[in-house]
């Protein structure tokens, strides 16, 4: 059995090569010799010296410090391997790291080890994957419940009902606020969705008010900080109520709120 084997390279979290991410680990020895081939120095099973000339600035110390005498500077940098011992002195003196061990020695059980090491951090990235796959996915359900709950306020009156509701509430204002407030019925629209949201109008009926006694503005804030806030929207001197975007049940909390704040409770 093999108890130690020489390995050019261990490639953490690699994404090339196939699918998913992987921890890939170059042995020394491959026995083919494909034309394609990208890892020569793979091939052959032995500890080997390798020299990067373009690192290399031939300040010749590796020359003085080898004893075998197999390094050679003539005509161009030589390495003589029928006599390099592999000592490694040559490797540990250059300057430049023009020269290198091509390999290192694991047993398996080392191997295994930053393979087991790797999955753990490979484990906890595909658990941020799923938590981040679960956040997106209850995001899109709250938001499109939140579509469809704006759908459904806006589609649930029909025009007809939202004319009769603005006329019944006119009156009612009219009876309430009479001589503060000039009170009418216009037309406009309501408006689904906002920001990132795809926007569309409906036609729909608002009540327009136009205070007396303040500005359309001043009415507004006192709307926007009531409790709960109600908002209005205000197009010059008028404040427009939009009953459509108000439910049954919340219709009697504006009143009470616009009353409130002309009678100065
Ligand atoms: S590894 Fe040792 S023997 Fe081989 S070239 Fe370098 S110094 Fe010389
Ligand atoms: S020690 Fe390194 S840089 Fe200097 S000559 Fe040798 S290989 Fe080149």
């Amino acid at each position: 059995m093999i108890e130690k084997t020489y390995i050019v390279d261990i490639k953490r979290n690699a994404l090339d090569d196939g699918p998913g991410i992987r921890t890939l680990i170059f042995f020394k020895g491959c026995p083919l010799s494909c034309v394609w081939c990208q890892n020569p120095e793979a091939k052959s099973p032995f500890l080997e010296l390798s020299f990067d000339k373009g690192e290399c600035s031939e300040c010749m110390v590796c020359l003085t410090s080898c004893d075998q005498n197999a390094i050679n500077f003539g005509y161009d940098f030589r390495i003589d391997r029928s006599i390099c011992n592999l000592c490694g002195l040559c490797v540990d003196i250059c300057p430049n790291s023009a020269l290198n061990f091509v390999g290192k020695e694991y047993s398996i059980e080392e191997l295994m080890k930053i393979v087991e090491q790797e999955k753990v951090a490979e484990n906890t990235i595909e658990q941020a994957r799923r938590n981040a796959e679960e956040t997106i996915k209850t995001a899109k359900e709250k938001a499109n419940k939140i579509i469809m709950e704006a759908k459904s306020v806006d589609s649930k009156k029909s025009q007809h009902e939202i004319n009769k509701e603005s006329e019944e509430k006119k009156r009612r204002l009219k009876e309430e606020l009479e001589g503060q407030c000039e009170i009418e019925v216009v037309n406009g629209h309501s408006q689904m969705g906002s920001g990132s949201l795809p926007a569309q109008d409906i036609p729909t009926k608002l009540i327009s008010l136009i205070p007396k006694s303040m500005s359309a503005d001043a009415l507004g804030y006192h709307l926007r900080a009531y409790e709960p806030p109600i908002f209005i929207r205000i197009v010059k001197d008028e404040l427009l109520l939009d009953f459509r975007t108000i439910r049954d049940d919340e219709i009697k909390i504006v009143e009470q709120a616009i009353r409130g704040i002309f009678s100065g409770s």
